[in-house]
């Protein structure tokens, strides 16, 4: 009798054990093939003609694809197993000769990045490096803005006691606050995260104690956390001058490959829009019976929201509803579960959350799920899936080096794949209760991943301005926080006194600045591009397959000109909204 657990992930097109000799002879080729590529090449990147350097592409992208293989089995087999002392032993060494292969290979990049103009622009005009042309115009962008090399380690150096020593201490000054909070009968001591999570407790007061906590546990030590704010802002303006950049989130748009105007564009809608959630908070009020409705509120449950759904059940749902959109999409996602490319299930050992794992177009995507049965568990299932579609398409037509998305296109077919999957939950739920809290779980995930992203973004960007004439008390970075929030609560949320002091429990402003606005960014694309298939319908399928299909060929703008989406087009960004829209009229008919 065969033992296999359908629902445990197979390795074994990677290789059969830690001690496969096939994986040894993987490592050592690679090493190989990179010390043959560096001691060809090294020093002489810049005097290579078109079909000199795509061949070097070539081989550099099929040494890269032999390194993955150990490095991805290593680290799928920890994650699925972080205990096993010959998997940590793996993980251990295969990291090792990663590290030693990027020593090798770095020449490559720098060459690439300081090739004279004269040099670069030959090669990015050969049709030979037609393939490569996104590739080597991105391995530059960060050109103008690098230092040199004596400046960069020093800054590097530096940055340990600056920056780096900042941010830990803003994060050690977190992670000590312990909450007191009376729950249930019980005198707790919580952390920061715990308390929060008491924010959608069903328990108003619970709530509302637990929503002031944590703003008072924030306004104690404001002392501290605003002198990092202003510290780290300070520093980030000092870096903007001396790498001559023209504004504040300029970097993260050179991160993300997309002009500022598209940026503004987005912006300016969503804050257009906030009349949207404003409408859905008092809708929620009117679900909830609530005649006054609060800052602690927002995150209320809606009854319903608790159904179960086995997994054999949450599989058919995830299929059933790619398959209304693209048989292509349920075809890749079955093949996902069929032939056991999918971990599922929660067991001691496995690391928690969700991924999915793709290093190269040779090899098919790997997902991690800890599968609980709840709503959310299948939503997972489904986002998962759909980065695993979104590479099987990139995998057919991209070579290594254009296969992975760019980060501001990395979500576009996992959270379709999220809407997707909620239309067909609402499309068979006859539970009204059910259907109200899906509906509403929907909405405050656009709402959360939207409009309070924008929102924040708004603030990060006054405040960075705010900070270069001066030195900003906490206060006023408290005012301004509470300006913002109430231009998206309108007179529909009510905040409390303390809820000013929000900006200090929003970690991203001083670890990866105007992250909050790429992951707007993100959703919103999806969202809008989700109401062009409501417009469009079938014929708005294979456009999308083939933007997929782009993988991470070309900027944001590029891929999606490609298939006829035009992001500078007045109103692009509108339909999304529109979308959102629409959910919040069938919330309104079953409140
Ligand atoms: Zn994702």
């Amino acid at each position: 009798m065969s033992t296999v657990d359908p629902l445990r992930w197979d390795l074994s097109d990677l290789y059969s054990s830690t001690d496969d000799p096939a994986l040894a002879a993987d490592v050592a080729q690679a090493r190989e093939r990179a010390e043959a590529l560096a001691a060809a090449h090294r020093g002489r990147v810049a005097g290579l003609d078109a079909p000199s350097l795509r061949a070097l592409l070539a081989d550099y992208e099929a040494l890269l694809d032999r390194a993955y293989r150990p490095m991805s089995y290593a680290s799928l087999r920890f994650a699925a197993d972080a205990g096993d002392a010959a998997v940590q032993a793996l993980l251990d060494r295969t990291r090792e000769a990663m590290a030693h292969l990027s020593t090798l290979l770095r020449f490559l990049d720098v060459e690439l990045k300081t090739a004279p103009t004269e040099v670069f622009e030959r090669w990015l005009a050969a049709p030979e490096l037609e393939p490569y042309r996104h590739y080597l115009a991105a391995s530059r962008r960060y050109a103008p803005h690098t230092l040199s090399e004596p400046e960069e380690n020093l800054a590097t150096m530096k940055g340990l006691t600056g920056v780096a020593a900042w941010t830990q201490l803003f994060d050690e000054t977190l992670a000590a606050i312990r909450v007191p909070l009376t729950v249930e009968g019980q005198e707790l001591e919580l952390t920061v995260d715990e308390a929060r999570a008491l924010r959608s407790h069903p328990d108003r007061d619970v709530r509302a104690r637990a929503t002031r906590a944590v703003l008072a546990a924030h306004a104690e030590r404001a002392h501290v956390l605003n002198f990092v704010f202003n510290t780290i802002f300070q520093d980030h303006r000092i870096e903007l001058g001396l790498r001559r950049y023209a504004s504040p989130m300029e970097p993260t748009l050179l991160d993300d490959e997309l002009p500022a105007s598209i940026a503004d564009a987005l912006m300016d809608t969503t804050e257009r829009n906030y009349g949207l959630a404003q409408e859905y908070y008092r809708l929620k009020a009117r679900a909830l019976g609530l005649g006054d409705f609060s800052t602690h509120d927002v995150l209320a449950p809606l009854p319903g929201g608790d159904k179960k759904i086995p997994f054999a059940e949450g599989r058919r749902l995830v299929l059933e509803a790619f398959r209304d959109f693209s048989p292509r999409f349920a075809e890749i996602a079955e093949r996902h579960f069929d032939r056991r490319w999918i971990d599922a299930l929660p067991r001691p050992g496995k690391r928690g959350g969700a991924f999915c794992a793709a290093w190269s177009p040779s090899l098919h995507p790997f997902v991690l799920t800890n599968y609980n049965d709840r709503i959310d568990d299948v939503s997972t299932v489904a986002h998962e899936l759909g980065h695993a579609v979104h590479f099987s398409l990139a995998g057919e037509k991209q070579s290594l080096l254009n296969y992975g998305p760019t980060t501001p296109m990395a979500e576009t077919a996992s959270v379709f794949g999220e809407i997707v999957l909620a239309r067909r939950l609402l499309l068979e739920e006859r539970d009204p209760a059910v259907r109200r809290s899906l509906l509403a779980n929907r909405i405050e995930d656009v709402i959360a991943t939207v409009f309070r992203q924008v929102m924040y973004t708004r603030w990060e960007l006054s405040a960075h301005a705010r900070r270069a004439e001066g030195v900003v008390p906490a206060d006023e970075y408290g005012a301004m926080w509470r300006a913002q929030l109430d231009r998206l609560y309108g007179d529909a949320v009510r905040p409390g006194e303390l809820d000013r002091w929000g900006y200090i429990g929003i970690p991203h402003f001083i670890h990866s600045r105007f992250y909050c606005y790429s992951y707007a960014y993100g959703q919103l694309l999806v969202l809008a591009l989700y109401r062009r298939y409501l417009d469009e319908g079938d014929r708005f399928v294979p456009r999308y397959l083939e933007l997929l299909g782009g993988g991470g060929s070309g900027t944001p703008e590029e891929l999606l000109a490609r298939v006829g989406i035009d992001l500078r087009e007045p109103g692009f960004w509108q339909r999304g909204f529109d979308a959102l829209r629409d959910l919040i009229e069938e919330f309104r008919a079953v409140v």
